[in-house]
């Protein structure tokens, strides 16, 4: 991806994050809608349409969410017969109607025509259950005729649920008390830029990463373990105050950017061109004889890396754990010791990073 095509995927993963965080769905569409506005200002007419592209892709989940209150919203506008409910045909001669139009084109206002077709695509999809959505079974069973359409009562009675489940699924910040750093200079050139549009916030903590998060571990038990933190699903970096802190804190800043450069909920280092590349450069270490003893070849690596080196293959933590650690440059001998011994990996990665603006 472009540089500047990266940046506008962000922005849309990053407003789809922010909307998830809203256990309320009608509070998350009217989100939707506001950081929609705010994030697409200033980008160009091909990042638009990137940012409009990839909206509907960062989240299944989100899109069917948010249908409803877009449905409930729209309701006039979509009931072409005016009888109070919508049908199969209604919807679909919506969707048809926007075929054709550019992606980023706003088809009601602060809607794009890409998230509207999403939008009536998942209502097409699960018409039959919405429509009975405030019936019970034996309403079907009673009246021997099926409901024609989607009333308003429906909608209500299908967003009610759905809140229900956001508010048990909701991944709200771990440390919401904690505020991002300001100041990202000290990171790498590009990183402050991308990490601002994917909504990555660095936390420094003054006390150690694991008692400040005590309260999570049950939650998450690699915390117990780890010196500083990047959490996924809230984009939070935690690392602990202090000089010793870089290593780690540029370590989690490479999980960030892994997690970053592909939109939505995938890692990089979960694609198939990384994981060819790091096959190739360990079937060449699996061949190495005598074998390298790995605690004294790379004596500061991340120990998910070196077992797996013992063991001769890498699990999906170990190659996330690899993605990092070349990309640290805390640990300068490290850094120049793994691209000696993954000479394939570690030049996809840094290919990667030039690409899309990223120093380390
Ligand atoms: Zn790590």
């Amino acid at each position: 991806m472009a540089e500047n095509d990266l940046k506008a995927a962000l922005l849309a993963d990053r407003t789809m994050l922010r909307v998830s965080q809203e256990p309320n769905v009608e509070t998350a569409y009217e989100k939707f809608l506001a950081e929609t506005l705010i994030s697409s200002k200033g980008l160009s007419l091909s990042q638009k349409t990137t940012f409009a592209g990839t909206l509907p892709l960062v989240s299944n989940e989100q899109v069917k969410d948010l249908s409803l209150p877009y449905a409930l919203a729209n309701f006039q506008t979509l009931d072409q017969n005016d009888n109070g409910s919508l049908e199969l045909s209604e919807l679909s001669s919506r969707r048809t109607s926007l075929a054709g139009r550019k992606l980023e084109s706003e088809s009601l206002p602060g809607l794009s025509t890409a998230m509207e077709g999403s939008f009536l695509a998942s209502l097409v999809d699960r018409h039959s259950y919405l429509r009975s959505a405030t019936k019970t079974g034996s309403w079907w069973n009673l009246n021997l005729v099926d409901p024609p359409g989607i009333t308003r009562q429906d909608l209500r009675a299908a967003i009610k649920d759905t809140h229900r489940l956001r508010t048990i699924f909701a991944s709200p910040p771990l440390l919401p008390e904690v505020k991002g750093d300001a100041d990202l200079r000290d990171l790498p050139g590009g990183v402050p830029e991308i990490f601002e549009s994917a909504g990555v916030e660095v936390k420094t903590l003054d006390q150690p990463v694991d008692k400040a998060l005590a309260a999570h571990i049950e939650q998450a038990p690699i915390i117990a373990i780890a010196a500083a933190l990047y959490n996924p699903s809230t984009r939070e970096i935690f690392v602990e105050r202090g000089q010793s802190a870089r290593k780690a804190k540029l370590h989690e800043v490479g999980h960030a950017l892994d997690d970053a450069l592909v939109p939505g909920s995938k890692f990089f280092s979960e694609s198939r061109e990384f994981n060819r590349e790091v096959d190739l450069d360990l079937q060449n270490l699996n061949n190495l004889s005598p074998k390298p003893d790995w605690s004294k070849a790379l004596p500061t690596v991340h120990f998910f890396i070196q077992s797996g080196l013992q063991a001769g293959r890498l699990n999906e933590g170990a190659r996330k754990e690899l993605f990092a650690e070349l990309y640290q440059s805390g640990d300068v001998n490290l850094a120049a010791g793994l691209r000696n011994y993954f000479p394939r990996t570690g030049l996809l990665v840094d290919e990667t990073l030039r690409k899309n603006g990223i120093g380390r």
